[in-house]
């Protein structure tokens, strides 16, 4: 256990083995200043049912708009966030902000809704983790149910004692949890049956390529499979195509994520897009 929790520990927490960039080392100046003036903002993804096209839940995407920089992509800031720790307030906020949002979704669409939230690694480590959780359900009034935890295969293998510990935590609360990524990480299936998952993100990187390409076509049918028999639910991420749509949905995919059925967008817009009911 100490081996492999050193071995995952280097992966996930030392970037410094590329020394950071002055450019980093700016923007990381410029993200505490960003906190103070209140530029991070919540963009909305729809998650759409893949036989009917309603949105069934929103995943939470964080945006920083820099006043000179303009959108800053959360690709470049969350590591860096991550390195530093500020992540567990960022993280923080972002998870009472969508619960609070979700409320007002759900009071525009008329029905019940859910909310997908990004947990990073080191949040997800942090001993206040699960205070927040439940200051973000009790603040907001949303049940946990109604909430999904989006974490990586990574996550759970930094240490898998204490991964099992707080899942079982989030359980109790009803909260879902959505593998993020899958199949891009270097965990092992076994994790799918120690672990209580409830969804398997198929990453991007699996869609592009579809429906041209055999080996991705053959890795979707296979994680659709084995969601099925262990009785998982499935969101086909990145999908920009009707064909890509297709090929998932005709394979028996619940749920499609992606710019075809809705970008990432504002919050008003996505109240736009909740009641007039057409948002790609
Ligand atoms: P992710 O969690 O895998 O999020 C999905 C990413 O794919 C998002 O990028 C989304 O805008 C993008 N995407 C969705 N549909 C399509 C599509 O059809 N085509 C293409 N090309 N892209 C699509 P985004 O918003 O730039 O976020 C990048 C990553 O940053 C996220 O990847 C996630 O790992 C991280 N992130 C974003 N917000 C948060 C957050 O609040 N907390 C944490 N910890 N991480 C976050
Ligand atoms: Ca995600
Ligand atoms: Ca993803
Ligand atoms: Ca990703």
């Amino acid at each position: 256990r100490a081996k492999e929790t050193g071995k995952a520990r280097c992966v996930v927490y030392s970037p410094r083995h590329n020394s950071p960039t002055e450019h980093d080392i700016s923007l990381e100046a410029a993200m505490f200043q960003a906190v103070r003036e209140g530029e991070f903002v919540l963009y909305y993804q729809p998650i759409v049912d893949a036989k009917t096209r309603e949105i069934e839940g929103f995943e939470t995407l964080m945006r920083w708009k820099h006043p000179t920089l303009g959108m800053v992509s959360p690709a470049r800031f969350i590591p860096i966030a991550e390195t530093n720790g500020l992540i567990n307030l960022l993280g923080a906020w972002a998870l009472k902000a969508a619960c609070v949002q979700l409320k007002q979704f759900e009071e525009a669409a008329r029905r019940p809704l859910y909310i997908s939230v990004n947990i990073s690694p080191r949040q997800f480590r942090n001993d206040k983790f699960l205070e927040v959780l439940d200051d973000a359900i009790a603040f907001s009034g949303i049940s946990g149910a109604q909430l999904v935890l989006e974490i990586t295969e990574g996550t759970l293998m930094i240490d898998p004692a204490h991964a099992e510990t707080i899942l079982a935590k989030m359980a109790e609360r009803h909260a879902r949890i959505a593998i993020d990524d899958f199949g891009t990480g270097y965990s092992s299936l076994a994790y799918l049956k120690r672990f209580p998952i409830s969804v398997l993100k198929i990453d991007r990187a699996f869609i592009r390529d579809l429906p041209g390409s055999q080996k991705d076509g053959a890795i979707c049918n296979a994680v659709l499979d084995l969601a099925r028999h262990l009785s998982l639910s499935v969101v086909a991420e990145g999908v920009e195509t009707e064909e890509q749509f297709a090929y998932m949905s005709e394979r028996g995919c619940q749920y499609v994520q992606g710019y075809l059925t809705g970008k990432p967008m504002a919050a008003n817009v996505a109240i736009t897009a909740l009641t007039e009911r057409h948002y790609a």
